[in-house]
């Protein structure tokens, strides 16, 4: 099925990532690491069916997790501050959530005004517009409307992003039409929050050098890909490292990727992707249809 949104299976997923989480856990006897700065992103925060759902319980237990394990947590551009100003040596974690569901505004913002987090929500326009919508879902679940990310972001907890204006995968994409979904989602986000929007997240963490170029042009700071691992100060901004909170991750799981044990891709994530999206093959022809099937989240 074209367009579901996880990049492996979800029960193979869930198996390698149990796997990997133990061999860390051997190793380190479960103690974090703290050589740098890690980024945990998440879409949904609900109980519903859904891949991409993280449920309202697993997630309050995370996030008490990093309370009591004394961490900081911090948006995406507090995050790429710190590491300019090489302030990484506390505790602290980048959190985000991918694509604007309403579910997040309401399970997961006030469990982070309680805690005191902060976190990005990275939105594409043109879904959030209504003119656009994510492929990978037969039924959409409703997504944050323009007057609620206006007064969110304007509150604190939550700091709005650009994530393009119709999630494509950039790299199908001729140049000028990835320019307008790159630049653009900047502008119109930008008219509607009333200030400057500096980082972009490449939807499905889908790029390669061109637009990584089209997203330093554009005037972001800071570009946020999937590829896992740590960030460290030095680290590429328009290139930064996120791991995903998956909805079968147990608190092991979790702890394992705040602490280190999932810098790493997951076993045969390269070639799944490669085959799936052509990922680093770079289309030759600037004139190939779109593909609005083939994105996922
Ligand atoms: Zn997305």
């Amino acid at each position: 099925m074209s367009g579901l949104g996880p990049t492996l299976p979800a029960s193979g997923k869930a198996i390698v990532t149990r796997a990997q989480s133990a061999r860390w856990l051997m190793r380190t006897r479960g103690r974090l690491d703290q050589s740098g700065l890690r980024i945990l992103f998440y879409h949904r925060v609900a109980d519903d069916r859904d891949a991409l759902a993280v449920s309202p319980r697993r997630f309050r237990e995370q996030m008490d997790f990093l309370a009591a394990a004394g961490y900081r947590v911090v948006d995406v551009a507090e995050a790429a501050r710190l590491l300019v100003r090489g302030e990484v040596s506390r505790k602290t974690i980048g959190l985000n959530f991918d694509d604007g569901y309403l579910d997040v505004a309401k399970h997961a913002l006030p469990l982070l005004e309680e805690l005191g987090f902060r976190a990005t929500v990275f939105v594409p326009t043109g879904v959030i517009d209504g003119t656009a919508s994510f492929g990978w879902y037969s039924r959409q679940p409703p997504l944050l409307a323009w007057d609620e990310i206006v007064e969110l972001d304007a509150a604190g907890t939550l700091r709005f992003e650009a994530h393009s204006i119709t999630h494509p995968n950039l790299l199908r994409l001729d140049d000028e039409t990835a320019r307008e979904e790159i630049a653009g989602s900047k502008l119109a986000l930008e008219a509607r929050l009333g200030r400057s929007v500096d980082a972009f997240c490449y939807p499905a963490g889908l790029f390669g050098e061109r637009e990584r170029r089209l997203v330093a042009k554009a005037g972001f700071a800071i570009g946020v890909s999937c590829e896992p691992g740590v960030n460290v100060p030095g680290a590429d901004l328009l290139a930064l490292r996120r791991r995903q909170v998956d909805p079968r991750d147990s608190l092991l799981d979790f702890r394992a990727k705040v602490g280190g044990g999932h810098d790493a891709p997951l076993p045969l994530r390269n070639l799944y992707r490669r085959l799936r999206y052509g990922e680093g093959r770079r289309m030759q022809s600037t004139r190939l249809p779109r593909r609005p099937h083939e994105i996922r989240p």
